[in-house]
Parts: C-alpha cells; structure tokens; sequence
C-alpha cells in the first residue's frame, strides 16, 4: 500500500509528517490509560523499530516519534488497536477513583461521553474534559464540552477554548446525573451540528449565535 493510502485509511490525525519522510503515530490511550500490556506493545515497536522515543502529549496521548516511511505500515500492523485512534477522545482526571478531592468518578463519566461523542458526526474539531471536581484538571472550562464533578452531580459547559482566542465555557447545566448531563450534550450538539460552519469551533460558534440561542435549544425545544 502506498504511504498516501496507508495514512487515509487511519483515523484522522493518526498519523502526521514532519517532512523528509518522517512520521509520527499517536497511540490509542483513552482517557489516559495505558496498561502494562500496551505499554509492551509500544515499547518493542520503539525498540524493534529503532525510534528515538515517545512523547506524552498535552492531551494525555502517547505519540511514537521518528518513524521512517519504510517502517510505517509495518509500525501501524505491530500497534494494531493501540494505533486506532478514536475520532473525539476524551481527556480525564482520576476524579474520585484516585484522588482525595475527587467527589465524582470522572473515569467512567469520560468513558461513556467518549463512547457518546464517537457516534456523531460534528462539523469541527471538539475538545472534551471531564474533571471529577471544581479544580478542573482535566481543564473542562476550556474544551468544547466539559463537565466537572460537584457532590449533588455534574455540571455541564459548552463552547470553550484554551486556543489563541481564549473562551471560558458557559453553563449549561449543573447538579445534573450522568445520564442527563449526556442528554444535555447530545442536545447541544444537535443544535451546534445544525446550526455551526463547516470547521467552525464551539466558541466561535457561541460568540456568532448567542449562548442563549444554545441554552433554548437545550431546554425549550
Ligand atoms: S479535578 Fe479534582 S478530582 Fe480531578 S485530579 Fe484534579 S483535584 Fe483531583
């Protein structure tokens, strides 16, 4: 296959180029994980392959760094899954299953809007954090979507951005259950894939439209 076709036929961002036929692959490491059984996978394709290393990125992925054109396909077939990089991932705090501070298990909220975010098709990039507490680790007030943790629930932001233009998100919600805070989501969502440009990101869009705009179609549909 040739290397053009080998990176379409990856999620997006999978793989990337640095030129001079160098490339790198972000490993799959949801919500952080990454288990002993993987951590073997990646070390003996950096060993095998002669790489100069990994990188752990700003959003909690492993990135294998320095791979020559020649070795591509078959770097991508000895990571299998630890390559299939999902196409929204989540980023999470341990929330109360490791931290004394946590008051709700961010682990497993991150799992399920994971799971929810990877059935929809949306018209941009979306960022997503989900912190187990108000200390927002995961930097919730900064993604697209974002939850973090309070004692009577979660509560829910919408359109944030930690880019150039920084926004904080909005409130959508609080004090809500995991399931509706997911309803929540989905409805904004429904309303921004609707409504947004092509490429155009959550802030901009609530900057453009009005977050009220997004809060009535949330609740007064
Ligand atoms: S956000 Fe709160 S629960 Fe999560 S790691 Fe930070 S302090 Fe702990």
């Amino acid at each position: 296959m040739s290397t053009d076709k080998l990176i379409a036929s990856l999620p997006a961002g999978a793989c990337r180029s640095r030129g001079e036929g160098i490339y790198s692959i972000m490993a799959r490491t949801p919500l952080g994980d990454v288990s002993a059984e993987k951590l073997n996978i990646i070390n003996s394709v950096v060993q095998d392959f002669h790489l100069p290393g990994v990188r752990v990125t700003g959003r909690q992925r492993v990135q294998l760094l320095g791979i020559k054109e020649e070795d591509l396909q078959a770097v991508v077939e000895r990571l299998g899954q630890v390559g299939e990089v999902c196409k929204y991932f989540v980023q999470a705090c341990v929330g109360n299953t490791a931290c004394r501070f946590g008051m709700q298990n961010s682990l497993a909220m991150g799992a399920d809007l994971e799971a929810f975010l990877n059935t929809t098709n949306l018209p941009a990039k979306l960022k997503s954090g989900v912190s187990g507490c108000s200390m927002s680790c995961a930097e919730s007030y900064v993604r697209d979507v974002g939850m973090v943790g309070k004692k009577s629930g979660w509560t829910i932001l919408f359109g944030g951005n930690a880019g150039k233009q920084v926004r904080k998100a909005d409130v959508l919600a609080e004090s809500v259950s995991a399931e509706e805070g997911l309803k929540i989501i989905g409805k904004a969502l429904d309303f921004y894939s609707e409504n947004a440009k092509k490429k155009e990101r959550t802030a901009r869009f609530v900057e453009r439209v009005g977050f009220e705009a997004v809060r009535k179609a949330v609740f007064d549909r």
